[in-house]
């Protein structure tokens, strides 16, 4: 591997140097060969002993200098001057040879400056878990940290019970979240934010380096990509759960998987993790609170000279830039090939009757699809004739309509139930489930015979309906 180290050189504010834990017995339990080759890291020879050992962090690699980042963080809507990473350690970065630079960072690897009263551990649950739901994102087309490795430490982990110990390896396109900016900000150390700023720029946004206002059109382009992650989020129904502005990227990207889920059956005001009780995150809220964590980012931008005026237009834009996005994938679930405003109308009175009949969301549109040229309306009621009529005037056959629907609406999804099924039998040593679940979700467009059953909704006594923030 061929690090370098750009966080590691910023000044010493901005993270703790670590070193990860020594596990006593490393043993791999998932690596993304995938991510790898497009990493750059296959060619190396590796066997899978010691890729264990790098990925659990019991072996340093050479030209790594592992840190801890600092950041702070409104949760919940209240803010805490210091989360930082509590058991994360950023080896370093890779950059590819297209020259995309990607954060190589370990989770569970140990306590840090950051963990407070935490071991700094992880537990095999949220690395399977990270595992699955971060990879489906992406082969689902929507931006997201992904996984590289999971490895099993042979150690255990106390919870509420003993539990085996696990270390996962996430990449990122980086680590910059909202509460980095909030961290310096609440210190008023102004020089620290505008290094950041500047990095932030360089990193991600170098194009807006030359406009007349940089950190104005800097916050343009995150309040761009958060716009179209939520619009992502929202059309497949994903549920984050925890969208603290500690776990809202610069870079647009998901993070976090701690209580997230995919809805099976659909409600407007669907909530799952068990620590939200007021429903702050509820599915239907998402957009609201992605503004609210914009606004967050925007008030630390005033102390380093960006404009008031024009970062309040620019948040004020969110909900037409979000809108925009999500007409743009909602338009092809439902087998429009040129989406109009109008249509709004059509797509609400879908989400409607699915709600009032808590109909599942994914499979729902599967099956709206194999009824393109049906002659009733005995399924989805009037809004099928009504949606029908709206189809049929687009100069496409019905099995054109129905092939175009089934190239963007996924068949499988990580259902809840399975997750869990993974993570039960994995932690009695059956990594079976696991495995075909990541085989059956690396094409969710596609049928699988083999493991059609991973498609299917849960049973009304199979549904999950509580996930928790499990660290
Ligand atoms: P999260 O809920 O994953 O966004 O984490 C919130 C904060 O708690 C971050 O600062 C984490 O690093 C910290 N944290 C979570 N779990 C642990 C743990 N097991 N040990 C130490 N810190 C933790
Ligand atoms: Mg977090």
């Amino acid at each position: 591997m061929n690090f370098e180290n750009s966080y590691a050189a910023l000044p010493k504010a901005f993270y703790a140097t670590v070193s990860p834990n020594e596990v006593p017995a490393p043993a791999l339990l998932a690596w993304n060969q995938e991510l790898a080759l497009e990493l750059g890291l296959a060619a190396s020879g590796y066997d899978e002993a010691q890729l264990a050992s790098v990925f659990s962090g019991s072996v340093a690699v050479e030209g790594s200098q592992p840190i801890s980042m600092a950041y702070a963080g409104h949760q919940f809507g209240y803010f805490v001057p210091q989360l930082g990473d509590g058991r994360a350690a950023l080896l370093g970065e890779i950059v590819t040879d297209a020259g995309n630079r990607f954060d190589i960072q370990l989770k569970g690897s140990g306590r840090t400056p950051f963990s407070r009263g935490g071991d700094g551990k992880s537990w095999l649950g949220p690395v399977l878990r990270e595992y699955i739901l971060s990879e489906a994102m992406h082969h689902l087309g929507v931006p997201t940290t992904r996984a590289l490795a999971a490895v099993g430490t042979g150690e255990t982990v106390y919870r509420e019970s003993p539990l085996p110990g696990a270390v996962f390896t996430r990449v990122a396109a980086s680590h910059l979240r909202v509460g980095t900016f909030e961290y310096f900000a609440e210190q008023n150390d102004v020089e620290s934010l505008r290094t950041l700023a500047d990095y932030a720029i360089a990193r991600h946004y170098p194009e807006v380096a030359d406009e007349k206002s940089p950190y104005v059109g800097f916050f343009r382009r995150v309040a761009e990509r958060q716009a179209e992650l939520i619009a992502h989020w929202m059309s497949i129904g994903f549920i984050h759960g925890v969208m603290n502005t500690d776990n809202t990227t610069i870079s647009g990207e998901t993070i976090d998987y701690g209580p997230a889920a995919y809805m099976d059956e659909f409600r407007y005001d669907k909530v799952f993790s068990s620590i939200d009780t007021h429903g702050r995150y509820a599915y239907a809220n998402q957009p609201a609170i992605a503004q609210w964590n914009l606004a967050r980012l925007a008030v630390t931008l005033l102390a380093i000279g960006a404009e008031k005026d024009e970062l309040e237009a620019v948040l004020a834009s969110f909900p037409d830039r979000y809108g925009a996005h999500y007409l743009a994938l909602m338009g092809p679930k439902l087998g429009l090939y040129d989406v109009q405003e109008t249509d709004s109308g059509i797509i609400a009175e879908w989400l409607k009757y699915l709600d009032d009949n808590g109909l599942d969301y994914t499979l729902s549109f599967r099956e709206l699809a194999s009824r393109v040229d049906a002659i009733d309306d005995s399924r989805f009621g009037p809004f099928e004739t009504k949606w029908r009529q709206r189809t049929a005037d687009q100069g496409k056959t019905p099995a054109e309509i129905s092939a175009f629907m089934n190239s963007v609406n996924p068949l499988f999804i990580p259902r809840n139930h399975r997750v869990e099924q993974a993570i039960a039998e994995a932690v009695e040593g059956d990594l079976t489930v696991f495995n075909d679940m990541n085989t059956a979700l690396a094409k969710p467009y596609a049928e699988q015979p083999d493991l059609s059953d991973y498609a299917k909704a849960p049973r009304v006594r199979e549904r999950v309906t509580r996930t928790f923030c499990g660290t």
